[in-house]
C-alpha cells in the first residue's frame, strides 16, 4: 500500500496544495525548502542489501524522481505515479506491460501523431492489432468492442489537434463491460481541469513535456494509476527497460507542476478569448475550441472540464496556402511544434506534429493550424493573430492574382 501525502486525513487536499506539496517535503538535513536534485547514480549501503531509504541505483529509483512521482499521483488523485523520459516512453511502457502479441488496441480517430506511429509502426510489427473508432460516438465504440474484444481502449480527450471531447466516464464503463483497460491521455486537459481516474479510467498518461513542465524546457512523461498489481508490473518493465527520467528533468517537471493550476486557468482564459476573436472575425472557415457554443462537444466539455477548456485552439483557414501563411506570419505565436508552455506557439499539424498520419485514415486536414495559446497579455496575442489573418487573406488574393 503506497502512502502519499494526499492520503493523510490532516494533509492538504486541494488541487493547488497537492501540486505544491505532494512529494515536496523540505530536506530534513538542511531545511532546504526545495527538495535537492539528487545527481547520484548509486547509493552507499549500510551492509549488503541494507539500503538507506530504499535507494540502491538510480535506474531503479532516485529520490528526485520519487518526489515527482508522488506529486504526479497527488495531482491526478491516484495511488501510483511513474515518471518517464518522455510521453511516448510512458505510453510504450504501459502498452508493452499490458499487451501481448495477438492483442488489440482500440483508439480514437483524432490522435497525437506520435501515439499512432508508436501503435502502428512499432507495436503492430510485434503482433499488436490497432483499430480506430470515433470515441465521441459511444454507439460506434460499443459496436467495435462487441465485434472484437480490445485489450486497451485509448482515449485522448480533448483530442489533438481537433479538440474533440470524449466522455471518459461512459467510455470507461464501456471498456470495463468488454474487459478492456481504459487509458486516458490527459496531456491537453491536465488534472487541473479533469481527473480521469475519478471518472473510472484505469490509467492516465501524460506528455509532461507540455503543461506539467509548462515552460518548454524539458521532455518528460508520466503514468498515474490506482491498481497496485499493474503499478508493480509497470515499475518492473520500467526498470528492466531503463525508461527513466533523469533527476534534473524530474526536478524541472516538479517545479513546473507547482504552478499548473494558475497557468492552466490563464491559458484557458486566453484561449477562450482567442477562439472568440477568431470566430467573430468571420475570416476563418472554422474554429475548434470546446469552450465555444459552436463546438460539437460543448455540452460534454462543460460537464467534464469543470474549470476551463484548456489552452489549445485549432483553426481551419480554408486552404493549405492560407494556413501556411497564417502560421508563418504570426510573430508572438512562434512557429514551432509542441504546446503547453507559457509562450504561445503556432503549429501546422499536417506537415509538422501529425506528418506521420499523412495517407492514413487519421490524416489531419491541410488547412488546419493548431495554436498553443500562452499566458502572455491577451491583447498582444489578439493583435498578433489579426496580423496573421491579414497575411492569410493575402495568400488568397495572391493566388487569385496568379489565376488571373
Ligand atoms: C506531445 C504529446 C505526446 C507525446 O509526448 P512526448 O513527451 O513528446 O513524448 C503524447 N500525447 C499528446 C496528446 C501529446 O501532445
Amino acid at each position: 500500500m503506497t502512502h502519499s501525502a494526499h492520503d493523510e486525513p490532516s494533509g492538504p487536499a486541494g488541487f493547488d496544495s497537492l501540486a505544491i506539496h505532494a512529494g515536496q517535503a523540505f530536506d530534513p538535513t538542511t531545511g532546504a525548502v526545495i527538495p535537492p536534485v539528487y545527481l547520484s547514480s548509486t547509493f552507499v549501503q549500510r551492509s549488503i542489501g541494507d539500503l538507506r531509504g530504499g535507494y540502491e541505483y538510480s535506474r531503479s529509483a532516485n529520490p528526485t524522481r520519487t518526489a515527482l512521482e508522488q506529486q504526479l499521483a497527488g495531482i491526478e488523485r491516484g495511488a501510483h505515479g511513474l515518471s518517464f523520459p518522455s510521453g511516448l516512453a510512458a505510453e510504450d511502457a504501459l502498452l508493452r506491460t499490458v499487451l501481448r502479441p495477438g492483442d488489440e488496441v482500440l483508439t480514437g480517430n483524432d490522435l497525437y501523431g506520435g501515439t499512432y506511429r508508436l501503435l502502428a509502426r512499432v507495436l503492430e510489427p510485434w503482433g499488436i492489432a490497432v483499430r480506430v473508432v470515433d470515441t465521441t460516438d459511444l454507439d460506434a465504440v460499443r459496436a467495435e468492442l462487441s465485434a472484437s474484444p480490445a485489450k486497451v481502449l485509448w482515449i485522448e480527450t480533448p483530442s489533438n489537434p481537433l479538440l474533440r471531447v470524449s466522455d471518459i466516464a461512459a467510455l470507461s464503463s464501456l471498456a470495463h463491460e468488454f474487459g478492456a483497460l481504459a487509458v486516458v491521455d490527459n496531456t491537453f486537459a491536465t488534472p487541473a481541469l479533469q481527473q480521469p481516474l475519478a471518472l473510472g479510467a484505469d490509467a492516465v498518461v501524460h506528455s509532461a513535456t507540455k503543461y506539467l513542465g509548462g515552460h518548454s524546457d524539458v521532455i518528460g512523461g508520466a503514468i498515474v494509476l490506482n491498481d497496485d498489481e499493474l503499478a508493480e508490473r509497470l515499475r518492473f518493465v520500467q526498470n528492466s527497460t531503463g525508461s527513466v527520467s533523469g533527476p534534473l528533468d524530474a526536478w524541472l517537471t516538479s517545479r513546473g507542476i507547482k504552478t499548473l493550476g494558475v497557468r492552466v486557468q490563464r491559458h484557458s482564459e486566453n484561449a477562450l478569448a482567442v477562439a472568440r476573436f477568431l470566430e467573430a472575425s468571420g475570416r476563418v472557415a472554422a474554429v475548434h475550441y470546446p469552450g465555444l457554443a459552436s463546438h460539437p462537444d460543448h455540452e460534454l466539455a462543460r460537464r467534464q472540464l469543470a474549470a476551463g477548456f484548456g489552452g489549445i485552439v485549432s483553426v481551419s483557414l480554408g486552404s493549405s496556402d492560407a494556413a501556411r501563411r497564417f502560421t508563418e506570419s504570426a510573430g508572438l505565436f512562434q512557429l514551432a511544434e509542441s504546446l503547453g508552455g507559457v509562450e504561445s506557439l503556432a503549429n501546422y499539424p499536417h506537415a509538422m506534429t501529425h506528418a506521420s498520419l499523412q495517407g492514413t485514415e487519421l490524416a489531419v486536414p491541410d488547412d488546419l493550424v493548431r495554436l498553443s495559446v500562452g499566458i502572455e497579455s491577451v491583447d498582444d496575442l489578439l493583435r498578433d493573430l489579426g496580423r496573421a489573418l491579414d497575411a492569410a487573406d493575402g495568400a488568397v488574393s495572391a493566388r487569385a492574382e496568379d489565376a488571373r
